[in-house]
């Protein structure tokens, strides 16, 4: 589930959310993000956005990299971790995106509100 809309920085439509199978027997499920201009521009009258396709497993990457050299014993504060990996090129809706599926996965977790630690 999306919790918020990313949006694109190029031609300012939101990013959509999809799954696309790969493998062998297309047994696994991959997620990406992709801006509604690059596919929907005919219907919306504009010029295709180029902008690029996100990958949801390299945003994930990105932030728990980032919790884990902030952590320290004590966790990470939610708020840095945001602004670091903001400072990495990541828009703050994909990253709150990113630490929900990270908490559901079982790699991160809230130990007390606002602080986030890896597992
Ligand atoms: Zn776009």
């Amino acid at each position: 589930m999306l919790r918020g809309l990313i949006m694109c920085e190029l031609c300012g439509l939101t990013y959509s959310g999809v799954y696309s199978r790969i493998g062998k027997n297309k047994q696994n499920e991959r997620k990406y993000y992709r801006c509604n201009g690059r596919h929907a521009y005919k219907k919306l009258g504009k010029p295709q956005c180029l902008n690029t396709t996100l990958r949801a497993d390299d945003i994930e990457k990105v932030v728990l990299e980032t919790i884990k050299k902030a952590e320290g014993s004590n966790g990470a504060v939610w708020d840095d971790i945001v602004k670091k990996c903001e400072k990495s090129g990541l828009n703050s809706d994909s990253i709150e995106e990113a630490l929900t599926s990270l908490m559901d996965k079982g790699l991160i977790f809230e130990p007390v509100l606002g602080t986030l630690k890896t597992t």
